[in-house]
C-alpha cells in the first residue's frame, strides 16, 4: 500500500481555463471544427523583431543560466518600461523575474502568506488565484461583486472582510475574467483601507497595456500615500506583446519583499529562460506600435462581441473597459433545454455549447460567478464572427 500523496498539492483543481484549452486544441488537432474562445492568449503571433532578438541570444551563445531573479538588462527594461509606462519608479534590485505572471502571482504569495493567513480575493476572479492561496497554505476570503457593481468590489466590502488573520488582498487590473477597471479613486479608496489595516496589496496588472475607449490606466504603485510599500506589481509580456509561451513575468516591490522572492527562486526554478527574457528586453525596450495595434484590434473585437451578444435573446454582457475577456450573463437560460440537454448551470452549459455548437468557452463557475461564461476574445475577427453565429444559432435552438 503506497502512502498519502501531500495534502495540499492533492487538493489542487486542474485550472478550468487550461483544460478547456487543452481539449479545445486536441479537438482541432483531430479535425473537429472548434473555434476556441477559452484560454485569454493572443492569436497574434510575436512581433519580428522580439523573435529575431531570440534568434541572435541563441547564436551569441546567450543560452546558458542567468541570474535567478533575471538579468540586469531585462530588469532595467522592467524599470524604464513600467516608469514610462505607469509612471512609478523602482531599481532594479526590486524587480524578480519568472516564468510568467502566473508563477510571479505565486512568488509573492510565498513570500506573505504564512500557514492560515487569510487573502482577501474578489470574485469574479481569476481561476488560478484561488487555487495559488491554497497552495501556500493560506484560506481565501472571497468577497463577490456583482453584475451591476461592474463586477468591482468597494473598499467598504474590502474593509468589512478584514479580520486579524488578513495579510493581503489580491486585485486584477484589468480583471480577468470581466474585463472591467478600477479606475483612480476606487482605486484609491481600496488603497486607503490596505494601509489603515496593514495589507499587503498584490496588483495584478499584466493587462494593463489594454485599456479602451481612450481610459488611462492607473498602476496601483502609483498612488502614493504609503501604498507603495505595500504593493506587489505583477506584470509580463505575455499579453501586450502575445509572448505567451516564451513564459516571462515579473514582480516590482520593495527590496525586502523582492530578496525574499529572490532566494525563493534560486532553489525553486534556478532562472528564467535566457532566451525569452533577451527577447523581452526587446518588448520592452524596442518599438511600441506592434502593442498599440493589437490593442486596437482587441478594442474592434470587443466592440463587436458586446453589440452581437446583446443582441440575441437569453444572454446578454456589460462592456467590458480593458482586457480581451467578456462575461456573458446566461442567468435567462436556468431551466431551459438546449439540444436536448437540461441547462441548470454555466458547465452544462459550455459542454452542451462545445459539444453542440463547437465553440470553447469557459464556465463561470471556476472564476466565482456560476450564471456567466467567459469568452476570451483574443481570436480572429473572422472567428468571432463565426462564433456570435454558432451561439446565436445554438440559443435559436
Ligand atoms: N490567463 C489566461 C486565461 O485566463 C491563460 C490561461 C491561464 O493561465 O489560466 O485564460
Amino acid at each position: 500500500m503506497l502512502k498519502e500523496l501531500a495534502q495540499i498539492a492533492s487538493a489542487v483543481q486542474v485550472s478550468s481555463t487550461m483544460a478547456i484549452d487543452a481539449l479545445a486544441k486536441q479537438m482541432k488537432a483531430d479535425g473537429v471544427d472548434v473555434i476556441g474562445f477559452g484560454a485569454g492568449e493572443p492569436d497574434f503571433n510575436t512581433p519580428a523583431h522580439i523573435k529575431a532578438a531570440a534568434d541572435r541570444a541563441i547564436a551569441d551563445n546567450l543560452t546558458r543560466y542567468t541570474p535567478a531573479s533575471g538579468t540586469l538588462a531585462l530588469k532595467e527594461a522592467v524599470c524604464q518600461r513600467m516608469r514610462e509606462d505607469c509612471g512609478v519608479a523602482y531599481v532594479p534590485s526590486q524587480v524578480v523575474v519568472s516564468t510568467g505572471a502566473k508563477h510571479c502571482v505565486y512568488l509573492a504569495l510565498r513570500a506573505l502568506v504564512n500557514p492560515g493567513d487569510e487573502v482577501i480575493l474578489p470574485a469574479p476572479y481569476w481561476v488560478s488565484y484561488l487555487e495559488l492561496i491554497k497552495m501556500v497554505g493560506g484560506r481565501p476570503v472571497v468577497v463577490s461583486a456583482g453584475e451591476k457593481d461592474g463586477f468591482k468590489i468597494t473598499a467598504e466590502q474590502l474593509a468589512a472582510a478584514i479580520t486579524p488573520r488578513t495579510k493581503a488582498l489580491i486585485l486584477n487590473n484589468p480583471g480577468n475574467p470581466t474585463g472591467m477597471v478600477y479606475h483612480r479613486e476606487e482605486l484609491e479608496a481600496i488603497a486607503r483601507v490596505c494601509v489603515e489595516h496593514d495589507l499587503y496589496m498584490i496588483s495584478d496588472e499584466v493587462y494593463y497595456g489594454l485599456m479602451y475607449d481612450g481610459e488611462p490606466f492607473v498602476s496601483a504603485a502609483a498612488l502614493g500615500n504609503g501604498v507603495e510599500d505595500r504593493v506587489i506589481l505583477v506584470n509580463g509580456v505575455s499579453k501586450s506583446y502575445a509572448m505567451t509561451g516564451w513564459r516571462i513575468g515579473y514582480l516590482l516591490s520593495s527590496e525586502r519583499v523582492a530578496k525574499v522572492m529572490s532566494n525563493y527562486v534560486s532553489h525553486s526554478t534556478g532562472s528564467p529562460c535566457a532566451i525569452s527574457q533577451a527577447a523581452a528586453v526587446a518588448a520592452l525596450s524596442g518599438p511600441q506600435d506592434c502593442v498599440e495595434e493589437m490593442r486596437k484590434a482587441f478594442e474592434q473585437r470587443r466592440n463587436y462581441i458586446v453589440e452581437r451578444m446583446n443582441r440575441m435573446d437569453g444572454v446578454s454582457c456589460i462592456r467590458p473597459e480593458g482586457a480581451f475577456y467578456v462575461m456573458m450573463n446566461m442567468e435567462q437560460l436556468i431551466g431551459k433545454t438546449i439540444h436536448g440537454e437540461p441547462i441548470h448551470t454555466s458547465d452544462q452549459f459550455c459542454a452542451a455549447f462545445l459539444r453542440h455548437g463547437l465553440v470553447a468557452t469557459v464556465p463561470g463557475s471556476g472564476f466565482g460567478a456560476p450564471n456567466f461564461v467567459r469568452w476570451s476574445y483574443s481570436a480572429s475577427m473572422e472567428n468571432i464572427k463565426k462564433g456570435m453565429d454558432r451561439l446565436e444559432a445554438f440559443l435559436k435552438s
